[in-house]
């Protein structure tokens, strides 16, 4: 009867283990595997770190950076590309000079689809870093029904393969903070269980202090391992479009500005403040942990325009390489794209609704152009984006070609 086989590496016999790799003179054992797939994880991230000091791109590398992704937001940009900066430096250099320097968390303020999300989601692409999104309105207060507060750093360390030193890094997007304002700031009858509560379970975390954090799933399951999550060195971004704060121009006509008594003009040197901020009802606590204000503008039809066209992942580049695997040239005519941007803007979701248009538009042609003999491109005019029942204009294979 031939030995039981034993691992090389820590002598466990295969009975004792669930399975045995081996080759002709030595065995290893599944755990063993899982103890050097860990530690080869953690040099990776180790690597990640090491490569993030030592690259630490200026203010100005940074906006180059977003303009690649996000059109427009000028001002916003130059906030957010020093507040990175700052940030990291400030990791690395804690106390400088005696200096003790304090983290600044982010607040990215306007309307729906004008690119918040976007804009912090491409720093943590800069920075190399783990990103996470939470949705404020998601969010309760300890003990209540719904997600606690400590699950936005659950969903940052799964989000960096849960290497803990670099989830403590990461940046963290935590959408709608408007939607969690208290109802008034002269309430003081009564409690306000959502708004209030959420802000001040938030105050923690955004300042830095340690939590301990479920590694998988929710605190609820009692099983569950925690982990001590130092959220010191986190980045916050808190994004809200602070409707009525922000002179809205999102109307459905567009010779008017929604916000009656606000010329255009004045708009586009509207700057929120932190008053405006505590009068709107986020407590002020949490505004002194948000201390860098980034505005963004509504979009305009021409910067729609660009957004279908420019980026690097532009939804017209996406359509294109799709047709293009099939062989047709696609074009859209530029009276399309603004009908598309028009579209959009009087959806009052900014560039969010730019996507269902597009796809809206493009189904029929979809649908028929894979089948269609000979086609060689097709042309979207302003009559398909205005009805899709519109034919755009095709251009097959000559015959001698065909
Ligand atoms: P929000 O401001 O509501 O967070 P998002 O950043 O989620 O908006 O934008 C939704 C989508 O619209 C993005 O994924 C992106 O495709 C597009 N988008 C919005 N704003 C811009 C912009 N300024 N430049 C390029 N694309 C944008």
């Amino acid at each position: 009867m031939s030995e039981e086989k034993s691992c090389s590496f820590c002598g466990r016999k295969q009975s004792e283990v669930k399975k045995m790799f081996s080759s002709e003179t030595t065995h290893i054992c599944n755990e063993c595997v899982t103890t050097c797939s860990n530690i080869l994880q953690k040099e990776v991230g180790y690597e990640q770190r090491a490569k993030m000091q030592e690259q630490l791109p200026k203010p100005a590398k940074i906006v180059e950076h977003l303009d690649k992704h996000i059109i427009g937001q000028e001002d916003a940009k130059k906030v957010l590309a020093v507040a990175l900066y700052n940030h990291y430096k400030r990791i690395e250099n804690p106390v400088y000079n005696n200096v003790e320097m304090e983290k600044s968390n982010i607040l990215l303020l306007g309307p729906t689809g004008s690119g918040k999300t976007l804009l912090a989601k491409s720093l943590s692409k800069i920075m190399n870093v783990p990103f996470a999104v939470a949705d404020a309105t998601a969010l309760t207060e300890a003990g209540y029904v719904g997600e606690d507060v400590e699950s936005i750093l659950s969903r940052l360390l799964a989000a960096a393969n849960y290497d803990i030193e670099l989830a403590q890094r990461g940046i963290v997007y935590i959408d709608e903070i408007d939607k969690i304002a208290r109802k008034s700031e002269s309430t003081t009858m009564g409690r306000d269980v959502s708004g209030e509560g959420v802000q001040q379970g938030l105050l923690k975390i955004l300042e830095g202090s340690e939590v301990y954090v479920p590694v998988k799933g929710s605190r609820k399951n009692s099983t569950t391992e925690t982990v001590l999550f130092d959220t010191t060195h986190v980045l916050f971004v808190a994004g809200g479009a602070f409707v009525g704060l922000v002179p809205d121009t999102n109307t459905k006509k567009s010779n008017k500005v929604g916000f009656g008594s606000v010329q255009k003009a004045e708009m586009k040197e509207f700057k929120v403040d932190q008053k405006a901020l505590v009068h709107y009802g986020i407590i002020p606590e949490f505004i002194g942990r948000i201390p860098i204000i980034a505005q963004l503008k509504e979009l305009t039809r021409e910067q729609m325009v660009q957004i279908l066209m420019e980026p690097d992942n532009a939804l017209i580049k996406q359509f294109q390489a799709l047709f293009e695997m099939d062989g047709i040239a696609l074009e859209f005519e530029p009276k399309a794209l603004e009908a598309i941007a028009i579209k959009a803007t009087e959806r009052g979701v900014g560039a969010r609704g730019l996507r269902g248009i597009i796809e809206e538009a493009m189904l029929p042609l979809q649908f028929s152009c894979p089948s269609m003999e000979g086609l060689e491109g097709c042309t979207i005019t302003e009559a398909v984006i205005d009805d899709p029942k519109n034919q755009p204009i095709f251009t097959f294979k000559k015959e001698e070609e065909a």
